[in-house]
Formats: C-alpha cells, structure tokens, sequence
C-alpha cells in the first residue's frame, strides 16, 4: 500500500533528508521507524501523506503517485492517512468530543462549526473513537485539563474517527512518561490489531518499537540500514 521506490529527499538548503529509499509496506502492518535524530525518520513519514514533496524517485500510497496530487486532490488523499505528532495539536480549549468532531466532518461549513451543530451520527463516530481509546468518559471535558496520555488518545481518536488506512506517527510518546508511553503504544497495537489499520510510527525508544511493532526499519543518515523483524535489530542503528 506504501511503495518508495529509489526516493530521495533533499531540502531546498542542501541538507540531504533521504538518500535511496526503497521499501514497501502492506496494509495492515505495524512498522516502527528508528534512528537517532536526524537521520531522517520524520521525513520519511512526512513524505507519505506529501507534507514534504520528495525530490526523485516514486512514492505511491494506495496505487496512487503521491507526487502528482494538486490542491483539493492532497486533501482528499489525506483524509485516507491519519498524522499523530508528539505535541497532539489539538484545540486545548474546546471539549474532547468537538475536537474528535471536527474531523469527522471536514467538509462541515465553518458557520455551523462556529455555532456546534453537527450531524447526529458524526456525534455517534465520534464518540465510538473516543470508547475504542479508552477515554469515552472525558467526552465531555476540556481538552488542556487532560494528561499528556489523555491528550495523544484525543490526537488518536480525532484520527480514528476518519477511517483511515494508515496512521502515520511522528514520536507520538516522545513527550509522555514512561507508563503513559506503554499505554499509548497499547492503543496504537489494539487499533492496529483490530480495526486492521496500517501503523507508521517514529520512535527513539527502541525497546518499546522492540515491544510493539512486527516490523523494524532502522535509518541512518537517510538511508535504511536495518528493514526486517524485531529480533535481530542491532543496537548500532
Ligand atoms: P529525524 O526525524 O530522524 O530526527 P529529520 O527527518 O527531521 O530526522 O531530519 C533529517 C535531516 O534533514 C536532518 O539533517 C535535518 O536537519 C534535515 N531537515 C529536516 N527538515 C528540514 C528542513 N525543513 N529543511 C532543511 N533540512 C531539514
Ligand atoms: P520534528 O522532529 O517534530 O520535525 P524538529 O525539531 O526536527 O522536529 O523540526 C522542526 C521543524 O524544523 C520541522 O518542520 C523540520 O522539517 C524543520 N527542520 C528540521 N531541521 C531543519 C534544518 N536543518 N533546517 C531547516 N529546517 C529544519
């Protein structure tokens, strides 16, 4: 479903993001991304849902070639691929359930999203997100009264409620404790596992990428030097 065939990104300044990527990815797999910093992992993963363009080589998601996506198309594209980021990016000071609403109807004009009124059975997706993460019981409350774990389950769930195919991760427990990061990366596991969603997740604790994923791709300095199983992941990547 992810094909990168010979990608390359380098940045309008020169920096070389990644170098010769060749990888593919099916539906339905739980894939970590390790490296240290700067070796490229974000890029990779901004490259997929095209915010960041690649600069040579092919990339398709779903059969379609993710370079030749023009303005509405990208949107359109996107609502098929969730994005998490380690700082959630949700709207701190409204409740749980409309910051999961507003996702599940983009197309929603902005004067009803001004005055709340939205579709009954947007209200009903939303809220099956927010039990399928455990947080169903927040609904109701504002979202910067939430923990750090609370907080990335509403990222989760505003996700969720979208129906995606893949769900791209960018150090979604980087900001967590530890408990809290095994906690999310449980949901992330469940929702793979059950809802049979692709998982695409950047991660610098290798132990837990070890704990949770099926599939390991190591870069270093934009290039894969390690794409198999968790069981022989050296620990020089
Ligand atoms: P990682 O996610 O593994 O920490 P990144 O993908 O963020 O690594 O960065 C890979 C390389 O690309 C680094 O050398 C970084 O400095 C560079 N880079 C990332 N984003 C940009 C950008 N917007 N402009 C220029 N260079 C960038
Ligand atoms: P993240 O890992 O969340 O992308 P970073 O601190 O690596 O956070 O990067 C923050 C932003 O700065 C990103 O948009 C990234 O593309 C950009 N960036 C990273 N490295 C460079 C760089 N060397 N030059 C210019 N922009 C960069």
């Amino acid at each position: 479903m992810i094909k990168f065939e010979n990608v390359q990104k380098i940045y309008p300044n020169g920096h070389v993001g990644l170098k010769d990527i060749n990888v593919e990815i099916q539906q339905g797999e739980f894939v970590a991304i390790i490296g240290l910093s700067g070796a490229g992992k974000s890029t990779l993963l901004r490259c997929v849902n095209k915010m960041h363009d690649i600069t040579g080589g092919s990339l398709t998601v779903n059969d379609t070639d993710v370079a030749s996506l023009k303005g509405k198309e990208v949107r359109k594209f996107r609502r098929k691929i969730g994005m998490i980021f380690q700082s959630f990016n949700l709207i701190t000071r409204g409740t749980v359930l409309k910051n999961v609403l507003v996702s599940a109807v983009p197309e929603l004009s902005w004067w009803r999203r001004l005055l709340a009124i939205f579709p009954e059975e947007a209200k009903i997706a939303s809220l099956q997100a927010l039990d399928n993460v455990g947080i169903l019981d927040k609904a109701y409350i504002r979202v910067d009264q939430l923990s750090g774990g609370q907080q990335q389950r509403v990222a989760l769930a505003r996700t969720l409620v979208g129906n995606p195919d893949i769900i791209l991760a960018d150090e979604p427990v980087a900001a967590l404790d530890p408990v809290t990061a095994k906690l999310v990366m449980e949901d992330f596991k469940r929702i793979n596992q059950e809802l049979d969603i692709s998982i695409l997740l950047n991660i610098h604790h290798v132990d837990l990428a070890l704990e949770y994923a099926d599939r390991i791709i190591g870069i270093r300095k934009g290039e894969i030097v390690y794409d198999g199983s968790t069981e022989n992941v050296s620990q020089d990547i």
